[in-house]
């Protein structure tokens, strides 16, 4: 099925830029690697059409030497093709397949054998859907239209100016049998052309999804800190912001508690920074296994932290974070380094009617001061 590879694939915007600039020797071999995939499923077509014309021979209605001179224009036109392409001058264009030559050297291919072998014009006008329909797979809805536009003066020509005698030959079994092929061919070219086409929109829908996914990922990132996963400063503050608004709604209360890591700096001094990194990401994993679903929890900065306790009041808040503080002290910090203790303090103050963040936060902060004047480990409200 079709994948990003696929030489049916409309090109993607990275596509497009790496073409722009100049292309790798590895993306140019890709290139004229699927450039000959598709000319050998070219040739593969016209010697089909032959085969069939062959047999219209075999019934007496063309010549013998048109199905040699169909093969013939059609193999010259691919040869041609592929010393383009394998000397790299297709590479200098945008469109590397060079979709909208290579229609039109194909429709006159088709235009010339409808005049030159209207005895059997059906093969060759048949073909001409194929043609358009490869081409428009590829090209932009202009290209499609001038080709388009350029099929049609060709068709006028050769029905109109001319009293060509175009047909379908229905008389023996020989001929009903070829012309059963040309429709069978074609449609079959068409089943072909389906087939690639979903594969096109499922390889885009899939992109979709990627693309989907790697947006949510980069909105997350841009969310979190890197470190220990809570929210970054920015994203605590917006959700501070909201709660604050959600309780002034709902008519509901509101606490906050900053909480910080107790001589964070001995930890760091004695063990590494390394190890200080680890202390705060186990400590950043342990209150979000301990909180609500509801509760917010971010990085304020350092080794401080906010923790956001919608619908709780100062008392309700302060057990909440008397029990993170139990459960933090009593972790098995010694797998880190022997003997070593983490504990924390914290400050809590509940939202008042007249407070915005910034006075809600200076009380928590206050607060947090006080906890760690009283010797640390501690929990304090406001
Ligand atoms: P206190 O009990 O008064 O809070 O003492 P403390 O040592 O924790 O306080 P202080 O604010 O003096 O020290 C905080 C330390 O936290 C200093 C800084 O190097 C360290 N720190 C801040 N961010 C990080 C970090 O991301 N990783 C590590 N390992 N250390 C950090
Ligand atoms: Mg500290
Ligand atoms: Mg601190």
């Amino acid at each position: 099925m079709a994948t990003a590879a696929s030489p049916f694939l409309v090109p993607t915007a990275a596509e497009l830029d790496a073409a722009r600039r100049q292309p790798t020797a590895e993306v140019r071999a890709r290139r004229a690697r699927q450039r000959r995939q598709i000319q050998a499923m070219v040739a593969v077509s016209y010697l089909l059409d032959t085969g069939i014309l062959a047999m219209y021979a075999h019934a007496g209605i063309i010549a013998a030497t048109i199905p040699f001179a169909y093969a013939g224009a059609g193999l010259l036109s691919i040869a041609n093709y592929l010393v383009l392409s394998e000397t790299g001058i297709n590479d200098r264009f945008r469109d590397h397949y060079l979709v909208a030559p290579q229609s039109a050297v194909s429709m006159l291919i088709m235009l010339t054998f409808t005049y030159n072998a209207p005895e059997v014009g059906v093969v060759f006008l048949c073909s001409l859907f194929t043609v358009f329909g490869f081409g428009a797979l590829r090209s932009a809805p202009q290209q499609t239209a001038a080709i388009w536009t350029v099929m049609v003066l060709g068709l006028a020509f050769v029905f109109l100016l001319t009293d060509k005698p175009i047909a379908v030959p229905m008389d023996g079994r020989l001929e009903r049998l070829a012309t059963m092929l040309v429709f069978a061919l074609n449609i079959g070219r068409c089943m072909f052309l389906g087939i690639f086409s979903s594969g096109l929109s499922q390889s885009l829908y899939q992109s979709g999804l990627k693309l989907k996914e790697a947006y949510r990922r980069i909105e997350e990132l841009a969310e979190l800190d890197e470190l220990t996963g809570s929210f970054n400063r920015g994203c605590i503050m917006r959700h501070l912001d909201q709660e604050i608004a959600n309780a002034r709604t709902a008519s509901k209360p509101c606490s906050v508690a900053l909480i910080d890591l107790d001589w964070f700096k001995r930890i760091n001094d004695a063990h590494g920074h390394p190890v200080g990194d680890e202390v705060l990401r186990t400590f950043a994993i342990t209150i979000f296994a301990n909180i609500r679903p509801v509760d917010r929890f971010g990085r304020y900065g350092g080794e401080e932290f906010l923790l956001l306790l919608p619908g709780t009041e100062r008392e309700g808040a302060a057990r909440v974070l008397d029990r993170l503080r139990m459960i933090v002290a009593d972790l098995d910090w010694s797998a880190f380094s022997p003997g070593m203790q983490v504990t924390i303090s914290a400050g809590v103050a509940e939202l008042h009617d007249n407070d915005n963040a910034d006075t809600l936060l200076a009380r928590a902060d206050g607060a947090l001061y006080s906890a760690k004047a009283q010797g640390r480990n501690r929990i304090a409200t406001s």
